[in-house]
């Protein structure tokens, strides 16, 4: 076993982050270093790697992910402004941590497409 990401320390409560919802499946959590008013990161408890390593038997817990992001999103404000929703999977798109994570932005005008 390789060493523990800092998302899997955070969902086990071993480091502090700014959480804003947990359950026994998900947790979510504000960004260290916010692109947007707001920006929050929805991971799973369990470790899937990255989008890349998921299989078959991940699809309810995707699903809740996405669910869970919808909902902070609306906690938040920003559902009728608008907001997005990111994956990053592998080194041209920028992932940096190695823990599947949904990152929620909004609260300003995004552009397309991104860079
Ligand atoms: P990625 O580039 O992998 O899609 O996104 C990783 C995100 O995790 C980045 O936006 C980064 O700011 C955030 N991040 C990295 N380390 C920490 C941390 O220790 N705590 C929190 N709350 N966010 C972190």
């Amino acid at each position: 076993m390789g060493e523990e990401s800092i998302f899997l320390k955070i969902a086990k409560g071993e480091i502090p982050a700014k959480i804003v919802h947990q359950d026994d499946e998900v947790v979510a959590f504000r960004d260290i270093s916010p692109q947007a008013p707001v920006h929050i990161l929805v991971i799973p408890r369990r470790v899937i790697v990255r989008i890349d390593a998921a299989g078959p038997g991940d699809g309810d817990l995707l699903g809740k992910l996405l669910l869970v992001a919808r909902e902070v999103a609306r906690r938040e404000g920003i559902d009728k402004t608008g907001y997005r929703l990111v994956i990053n999977n592998g080194p041209d798109a920028g992932e940096a941590v190695p823990h599947l994570h949904v990152h929620v932005l909004g609260g300003r005008k995004m552009a397309w497409p991104p860079g």
